[in-house]
């Protein structure tokens, strides 16, 4: 049943998971309810919520990716990233996050699930260089949006896509946008199973066009 729930709700967002992928996502949750006994990753511990609130609400980012290489700043336990890359073998994903316990629960799961194309950062993102950058760089729940694109904007490639994943509609955030960068599009998405308001804020280069 919930995986049934999982790959209807995913199907809304434009993916057809298999149910490999499905078992895998299903996977990575009973993998953190047994971290999480040890560790704290989640406040979220009922199923049919984690479902909701960490895999589908990953996935409601898919229909923004572009290109092969995306980065999920600030990942804490794999989200988005874990979902995206299981449901998107042929691209690449970097989680980065500055907290080592995390990205151990990050790299457990990319090996029990066989990901690879999963690589994990340990960093803190305003400090991370690397000689490539991203067609796509992902964050939720690590703050304002503003401090979002300066930490991070180094990272994306001209022509790439910050996307910021909110939730109550993030109007005031975007008057602190950092010169050079613009909105592209305020997204409101709709998570199937939640009664919550969710955006995703698409945010690009000021001389890029739209
Ligand atoms: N994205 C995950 C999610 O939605 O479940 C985790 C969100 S958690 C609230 C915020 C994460 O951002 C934490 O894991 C924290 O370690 C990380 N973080 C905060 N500041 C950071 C920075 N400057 N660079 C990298 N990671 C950062």
């Amino acid at each position: 049943m919930t995986q049934e729930i999982l790959m209807a709700g995913a199907a809304q967002f434009g993916l057809t998971l298999s149910s490999v992928q499905a078992t895998q996502m299903l996977r990575l949750l009973d993998e953190l309810d047994d971290w999480n006994q040890r560790i704290n990753l989640t406040a979220i511990r009922e199923r049919s919520q984690q479902v909701t609130k960490h895999l589908l609400d990953s996935l409601s980012v898919q229909p923004f990716l572009q290109g092969s290489r995306v980065i999920d700043i600030g990942t804490g336990a794999g989200f988005p990233g874990i979902p995206l890359a299981i449901a998107n073998p042929e691209r690449e994903f970097t989680l980065l996050d500055s907290t080592a316990k995390k990205l151990k629960f990050v790299e457990h799961v990319a090996q029990l699930l066989r990901l690879t194309n999963i690589t994990t950062v340990h960093a803190r993102a305003e400090s991370f260089s690397t000689p490539w950058r991203f067609d796509v760089v992902t964050s939720r729940a690590v703050g304002a949006i503003g401090r979002f694109v300066e930490w991070s904007g180094h990272l994306c490639v001209g022509g790439g896509r910050l996307l910021a994943m909110k939730g109550r509609e993030p109007q005031a955030e975007l008057s602190a946008l950092p010169s050079g960068w613009k909105l592209v599009a305020m997204h409101r998405v709709m998570v199937p199973g939640l009664d919550e308001e969710r955006h995703i804020v698409e945010i690009c280069r000021s001389h890029d066009r739209i």
